[in-house]
């Protein structure tokens, strides 16, 4: 099968069913290619028998109103309001988090506390250069507070160690909280004050769809297909063929053979990194070099089902405890009490980060379940041999990363990107930019409303919010 649409988006993640939404609004003939056999991206369910594995557990949160308004009425009463809880796991204990002053000191003890309180005051009249992660981090809240509660669990996220990081993330997703806030709360006497930005309901409650995030995206594809739009499964995108500055169609592969698909207008989700790769005839040697220093941190999920309830009160742990691997904890249930079908089962998810192709990633799944079992076990939230099922999931382009040189790479291929004037890329790892998901819905409909007409500069979505969450999500 061939297709001929005016708008063809590659990729239904958020921002290309996002996009897909829009234009099917005003009978736009749109079709979205998707190279896996669902949609949702990042955002899909994976369906384990009897359990439902959310990738890297995802909250809905927004501050759109139109965004909010699009979910409820694609999902109505499956669109859930859950309460999150979430702690920290360090020094073989379970920390309040945000951070709360009494359960730091208690669990850092009094010398620790003492000496992270004049460790801060010491960066205050001191500062670094705020050229790296760790320097960023070690002015705001002083050096021991950044190796106590950022350095281990960054590192993991990241693969790097934080004096390499660039400061950009850390100015992106940490701005808004502040230490002295927190010293001065403990100071009158304020122990249970949270370290946290101040849009609080949004950062204790989400929305969650009933059977997990990919039920949304269901539902973005559902309304798609019944307007103007088709979204074709199992569609790898190999070529992008262009010319005289305009994309004119895109090559797809898969089950079903070879397929040319032809439009107007052209919108990619697809990664950043690889998009010069496909584009025929390739663009200038200077583009594929900056897309090939382009670099993500992928991620694996190891769900264990268990035939006991669970006990534990968080949707998620982060574990910043140095001894193992893993570097979160999901328990599904506590996200929706529909995750796992049946009483007296529950679902706990053992979270890893890794390189592609590195020895984790390149374990067999026996090896990342039994990974995953002694990690949780170890850390005592799960008996020993109480799981009855497994799933993994790897997923190679979790987390753009920002590291030295990573804006000067992304602008050398976007401003060959936009010579084209009918191509525009879209979504998180289509723009490498590291944003949640209704910014990348946006992004798509930004792109969507351009090519009728629109003039919206879709890489500035994001960039003006105040973010809430301290944590890579
Ligand atoms: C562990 C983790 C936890 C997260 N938690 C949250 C959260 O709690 N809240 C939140 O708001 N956000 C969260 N996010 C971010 C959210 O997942 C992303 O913002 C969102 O998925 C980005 O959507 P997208 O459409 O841009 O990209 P993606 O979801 O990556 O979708 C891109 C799609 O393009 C397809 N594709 C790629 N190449 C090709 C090709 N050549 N041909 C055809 N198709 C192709 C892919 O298969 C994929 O389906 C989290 C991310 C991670 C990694």
């Amino acid at each position: 099968m061939s297709s001929r649409a005016s708008v063809v988006v590659v990729g239904a993640g958020p921002a290309g069913l996002g996009a897909a939404h829009e234009l099917v609004k005003s009978d736009v003939p749109v079709v979205v290619l998707e190279q896996d056999d669902r949609v949702g991206g990042i955002c899909r369910t994976v369906h384990g028998d009897g359990y439902h594995v959310d990738i890297g557990g995802h909250r809905f949160i927004t501050k759109m109103d139109d965004v909010l308004d699009t979910w409820q009425s694609l999902l109505g009463d499956d669109l859930l309001l859950r309460e999150r809880m979430t702690r920290i796991f360090y020094r073989g204990r379970l920390m309040a988090y945000p951070l709360q002053i009494g359960s730091t000191f208690t669990t850092l003890g009094l010398a620790d506390s003492m000496l992270a309180v004049f460790s801060y005051l010491g960066a205050r009249l001191r500062p670094l250069p705020d050229d790296s992660f760790e320097n960023w981090v070690s002015n705001r809240f002083g050096k021991r507070v950044f190796e106590h509660f950022f350095k281990t669990y960054t590192e993991k996220v990241w693969g790097t160690p934080c004096a390499e990081l660039s400061a950009d993330w850390a100015a992106q997703r940490i701005r808004s909280l502040s230490m002295w806030q927190a010293i001065k709360d403990a100071l009158h006497g304020a122990l249970q004050s949270d370290i946290e930005s101040e849009d609080e309901s949004l950062l204790h409650q989400f929305y969650y769809p009933r059977f997990g995030p990919g039920m949304l995206f269901e539902a973005y594809a559902d309304a798609i297909e019944a307007g103007s739009g088709e979204v074709l499964a199992e569609r790898e995108v190999v070529r992008i063929v262009h010319e005289d500055g305009r994309v004119r169609e895109v090559i797809t592969t898969g089950p079903h053979g070879e397929e040319r698909h032809e439009g107007e207008s052209f919108l990619s989700s697809m990664p950043l990194a690889d998009l010069p790769g496909v584009m025929d005839p390739p663009p200038p040697a200077e583009v594929l070099e900056a897309a090939s220093g382009l670099r993500h941190r992928s991620f694996l999920t190891a769900a264990l089902l268990l035939d006991e309830p669970c006990t534990l009160p968080d949707t998620w742990i982060y574990v910043h405890e140095p001894s193992v691997q893993m570097g979160r904890v999901q328990n599904y249930l506590n996200w929706s009490p529909e995750m796992v079908e049946g009483d007296g089962r529950s679902c706990i998810a053992a979270e890893y980060f890794a390189w592609q192709g590195d020895e984790l990633w390149s374990a067999d799944d026996e090896e990342i379940i039994d990974l995953g079992r002694r990690e949780l076990h170890q850390l005592g939230l799960i008996a020993p041999d109480t799981f009855v099922d497994a799933t993994v999931v790897r997923i190679p382009n979790a987390y753009p990363i920002y590291d030295p040189g990573y804006l000067e790479r992304i602008n050398t291929i976007r401003a060959w990107v936009e010579s084209l004037e009918n191509l525009q890329t879209i979504g998180r790892s289509g723009q490498h930019r590291y944003i949640n998901l209704d910014f990348a819905i946006v992004t798509g409909v930004q792109a969507a409303r351009n090519t009728r007409g629109g003039d919206h500069d879709t890489w500035l979505v994001g960039t003006e919010e105040e973010y809430l969450e301290e944590r890579p999500s």
